[in-house]
């Protein structure tokens, strides 16, 4: 059993910022009030536990890369059941992409299994890659993952038709650690990722679909505007009310790394030139990785192929 904090939310309860909240959930989600008196609304598809039953389940988009997991895990700690959705569009680096995918989900349902046995201690991470055990309610509330993780669904986009010899397909040119933000564009990448768990959703009655976009995100399928329209039409092209969420869109990447300090970001999968299926550390995405970690002041366990 979760147990109630002081009142007050934690710091890091923005997480699921104003304009993106999923409705008619409360904010204060952690708190008791919130499992007596909470809205009764969508159940996870293979149930859960009284208090997960009172707060949606949202589907995930899930690259695999450090945003995302970040984004399944907190919702997860935060007692939303979470469905994840990986879309393979036939990109060089996703073998070992899904290959982290599944490594990253088996352990958030370890981690969510151990709360459940109510253990009354649960080994979390420390910030210099040394487990650390916090005592009690202390890491199960604040840090632990505990609401359901659903069977990770993949579906296939392929996109040899449109991309052609873009390097994404072919490893040839793969931006390095020295290329700008903006060379690893990928044309309509988020409106390709979102058509079919927006329609598998919604045939399942789940009305929420998450990505994890982050302030700054330089592309122009990651704006507003994009995701007003092009969520407003998928809604549409559905019959249902979905919702597109960001609940990452007021935070950096470093700043996303802190809040996810206690989950396995070493599964996590960044690179796009992945060597033997480990990340290589010399490419833009490794690049990123790697900055993000010293910016965030939080240790990186990461496997680089580079030794670098
Ligand atoms: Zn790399």
């Amino acid at each position: 059993m979760i147990a109630a904090n002081d009142g007050q939310p934690p710091a890091d309860d923005l997480f699921i910022d104003r304009r993106d909240d999923p409705g008619e959930v409360p904010q204060r989600h952690h708190s008791v009030d919130v499992v007596e008196h909470g809205p009764q609304t969508q159940t996870t598809p293979t149930g859960g536990t009284d208090s997960e039953r009172l707060l949606p389940t949202i589907g995930v988009l899930l690259s695999g890369g450090l945003d995302s997991c970040v984004l399944v895990g907190r919702l997860s700690v935060l007692g939303y059941p979470v469905q994840p959705f990986y879309v393979r569009c036939g990109l060089t680096w996703e073998p070992a992409e899904l290959a982290a995918v599944e490594r990253f989900l088996g352990a958030l349902r370890a981690m969510v299994a151990t709360v459940r046995d109510g253990a009354a201690a649960l080994p979390c991470r420390g910030e210099k890659g040394q487990a650390a055990r916090i005592e009690g309610e202390k890491c199960l509330v604040e840090a632990a993952p505990r609401a359901e993780i659903g069977p990770l669904v993949v579906f296939d986009q392929p996109v040899a038709d449109l991309y052609g010899g873009h390097w994404s397909r072919t490893g040839v040119g793969v931006p390095d650690a020295l290329s700008a933000d903006e060379d690893v564009f990928l044309p309509g990448r988020n409106a390709l990722l979102l058509v079919k768990p927006a329609l598998w959703c919604a045939q399942r009655g789940i009305t929420r679909i998450a990505s994890a976009v982050l302030k700054g995100n330089p592309f122009a399928d990651a704006t507003d505007e994009f995701f007003s329209v092009f969520g407003r039409a998928l809604a549409l092209a559905c019959g249902t009310p979905l919702r597109f969420l960001r609940p990452c869109a007021h935070l950096e990447k470093a700043a996303l790394i802190r809040l996810g300090r206690s989950l396995p970001l070493e599964l996590s999968f960044s690179c796009i030139a992945p060597i033997d299926g480990r990340h290589c550390g010399r490419c833009n995405k490794c690049a990123e990785r790697r900055h993000a970690f010293a910016a965030a002041g939080v240790a990186d366990r990461t496997d680089y192929a580079c030794g670098c």
